[in-house]
């Protein structure tokens, strides 16, 4: 029995399952199989024709997976998902899957390092060219589109300058050429929703908030099933044209009788099938552990920051504080726009004393810790200029917000007093 609601606190509780039909068992059981055995050719035969759904190989598909999958697609108000290994595996696919040798991306220049080296490498290696423009002008990504132009791609809460990204202008711009705003919501699930705000695809690492434990990594791609694909077969000739990797299917037709899922059906039994990228059965369990408790964990992450970022606002060692709240004009009207029920829990702040005091802040935390993550449970701080932003010089370090003496810290659940009091520790050291 489906649970009919829109509330992703119960969602995150119910979407996608009840009990196991053979033992009853709440939990979603993990399985830890890699194939399935069909009931007769013709059951086989339709899996494969896609005329059924429903597991085949686990590479391609798993029903612990698949709860994850649906889970996430109904909390995000989405038509449906798809699991992978890792953030990174996401976004790549979310590009190939619409884009080719000789096409182009628009993204936005604030972007998590790893996503911008994808994109600035890699990609550029397979002949995708990804042309980076400044978002603070939605304007920009119609400059630089073409007609090779396959997808916008940007990031909602970008760290380190935590300016939240103009959804719906790109998006509205986007849907006159035909062209989908992929929105990369790792750092603001809940809340912010993109597709209430016309972005076609969100991806996820659920690595951070999303698994939450610091645990596994993983990522996911949600189709908002809220984009006519059809309407623009030449702007989008990977889901309108026969696929030859798939005996000819023009996946924006052969999809039609299971929903608006074009997209994510063509990412799972083309690039999921080719490239593998698939999630473990038990990190997608760990990942839905994870989940379960996303609503309450997002209420605690928030409240602690703004707290957090208050508390620096005040000290004479902080010469900047970078949080939404602490905005002031176009950056703040759009995170008031953007985010709802709190402004995220990364922060950003500026020492007085420079990349020294930044170092000597971090050694002194004893409760925080000291590492190249995001969105745990429990409260993280990294001092970009001497680890995460090291290879830039400093020229490019300041373009991308990274000041000497930045320090970025991904706000936990602990107790409010006892991340104060370690801060406190750090802001000492800094003096010193
Ligand atoms: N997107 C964002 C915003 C991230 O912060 C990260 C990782 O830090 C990724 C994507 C990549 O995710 P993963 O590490 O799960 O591959």
């Amino acid at each position: 029995m489906a649970i009919e609601t829109k509330h992703a606190e119960t969602l995150a509780l119910h979407a996608g399952w009840r009990a196991d039909k053979s033992t009853g068992a709440v939990a979603v059981p993990i399985y830890q199989t890699t194939s399935y055995q069909f009931r007769d050719t013709e059951h086989a035969a339709n899996l494969f024709a896609l005329k059924e759904l429903g597991p085949i190989y686990t590479r391609i598909g798993n029903p612990t997976t698949g709860v994850l999958e649906e889970r996430l697609a109904a909390i995000e108000g989405g038509a449906a998902a798809l699991a992978l290994s890792s953030g990174q595996a996401a976004s790549a696919f979310a590009l190939q899957n619409i884009a080719r040798a000789g096409d182009n991306i628009v993204s936005s220049t604030d972007l998590y390092g790893g996503t911008w080296n994808l994109f600035a490498n890699t990609l550029k290696d397979q002949g995708l060219e990804v042309r980076f423009v400044d978002p603070s002008d939605p304007e920009n990504f119609r400059r630089a589109t073409d007609d090779r132009t396959r997808a916008y791609y940007a990031e909602t809460l970008p760290n380190p300058k935590l300016q939240v990204f103009p959804i719906s202008e790109v998006a509205a711009i986007g849907r006159k050429y035909g062209i989908p705003l992929i929105i990369d919501n790792t750092a603001a699930p809940i809340i912010s929703r993109p597709f209430d705000h016309g972005a076609a695809i969100v991806v996820y690492s659920t690595t951070k908030y999303l698994g939450g434990h610091g645990a596994a990594i993983g990522g996911a791609i949600v189709d908002g099933g809220n984009f006519d694909w059809e309407k623009f077969p030449a702007r989008q000739p990977a889901l309108n044209t026969p696929d030859p990797s798939y005996h000819g299917t023009v996946w924006v037709e052969a999809v039609k009788p299971l929903g608006p899922i074009a997209y994510i059906i063509k990412a799972r039994t083309t690039l999921l099938r080719d490239l593998g990228s698939a999630p473990s059965p038990f990190n997608a369990f760990l990942t839905l552990q994870g989940i379960e408790t996303l609503t309450l964990r997002m209420e605690r992450h928030v409240a602690n920051a703004q707290k957090v970022a208050d508390f620096l606002a005040e000290r004479s060692e902080v010469s900047k504080v970078i949080y939404p709240s602490h905005q002031t004009g176009q950056a703040r009207a759009r995170a008031d726009k953007y985010l709802k029920g709190g402004y995220g829990a990364l922060i950003g702040f500026e020492l007085e004393g420079g990349a020294a005091a930044g170092r000597r802040f971090i050694d002194a935390l004893e409760m925080f810790y000291h590492v190249a993550n995001i969105g745990d449970a429990r409260s993280l701080a990294i001092h970009p200029a001497t680890t995460t932003h090291s290879q830039l010089g400093e020229e490019a370090q300041l373009a991308s917000g990274v000041t000497p003496g930045y320090v970025r810290l991904s706000i936990g659940l602990e107790h409010i007093d006892d991340i104060l009091a370690d801060l406190e520790k750090g802001l000492k050291a800094a003096r010193a």
